[in-house]
């Protein structure tokens, strides 16, 4: 997957999900990004861009910019796409597909739950790693913290790592980087007020994600779509 086709991904889903924030299903925001010279790729693509004066920016930063992004609640927006396809007459099921009996054995599998299906996507994020025997997955870990307020209070962190417990060190890190990016999030004390604390693995894949078809016996077609790393 090259990068052109990916920043195509990119332009599309920013455009799609400016329609559904427009239709009143979303959020915008207003963004700040510090750390964007030369200028991103995307700069004609996102609504609202401008370049901050270092009398906007904040302090230590060399350049910022501003424009519309899209604050998307992730489980609510999973469960709007799921009402689509099942008021389209999509059915869902699921299972386990086996990782020991290749990926014609486990699109066999698929085929036996599935019936009357002819294209399957392989959209198995790190258990592609398994089913498919692809040696260039790896996980990227990456944490969160959510305190009390409008917003999650960003971030997380990038190591390559299987293991999935929360570092408190890092959510210091994390809290002290938000304060000047937050400040309104504060409480009396000067502090945040932490509602919970997550970690989780990124699909990631060396050199970037696997979207492509492959047609196996009988005519049965396998979209794999997966290796999307950060870029969920
Ligand atoms: C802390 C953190 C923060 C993130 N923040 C962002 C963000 O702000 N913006 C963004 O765009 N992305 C973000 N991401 C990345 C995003 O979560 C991933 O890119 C996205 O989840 C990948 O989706 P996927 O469907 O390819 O894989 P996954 O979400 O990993 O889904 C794979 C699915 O396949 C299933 N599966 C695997 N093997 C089998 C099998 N053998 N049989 C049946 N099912 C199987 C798994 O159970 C899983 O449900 C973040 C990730 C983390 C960890």
């Amino acid at each position: 997957m090259n990068e052109i086709e990916e920043q195509e991904w990119d332009a599309e889903t920013y455009r799609e999900w400016m329609e559904i924030v427009t239709r009143g299903r979303g959020r915008r925001l207003g963004w700040v990004s510090s750390s964007s010279a030369p200028l991103p790729w995307w700069f004609s693509l996102v609504s609202d861009f401008t370049t901050l004066p270092s009398s906007q920016r904040l302090p230590g930063t060399q350049s910022a910019v501003h424009f519309s992004a899209i604050c998307i609640n992730v489980p609510h927006h999973l469960s709007y796409l799921l009402r689509l396809f099942l008021s389209a007459g999509g059915k869902l099921l699921k299972a386990r597909l086996p990782t020991d009996v290749g990926l014609a054995g486990a699109l066999q599998a698929a085929v036996a739950l599935a019936g009357d299906t002819s294209i399957f996507v392989n959209a198995t994020g790190l258990g592609a790693k398994t089913l498919v025997q692809d040696r260039s997955m790896y996980p990227i870990k990456g944490q969160t913290v959510l305190v009390k307020g409008e917003a999650e209070s960003a971030t997380t962190l990038v190591d390559v790592d299987r293991d999935t417990s929360v570092d408190d060190e890092t959510t210091k890190v994390i809290l002290e980087g938000c304060k000047e990016l937050a400040p309104e999030l504060l409480g009396g004390d000067g502090e945040f007020e932490v509602l919970s604390v997550q970690c989780g693995l990124r699909p990631a894949r060396e050199g970037g994600p696997r979207v492509e078809k492959e047609v196996f016996e009988g005519g049965v077609k396998l979209v794999h779509s997966y290796g999307h790393a950060g870029a969920g």
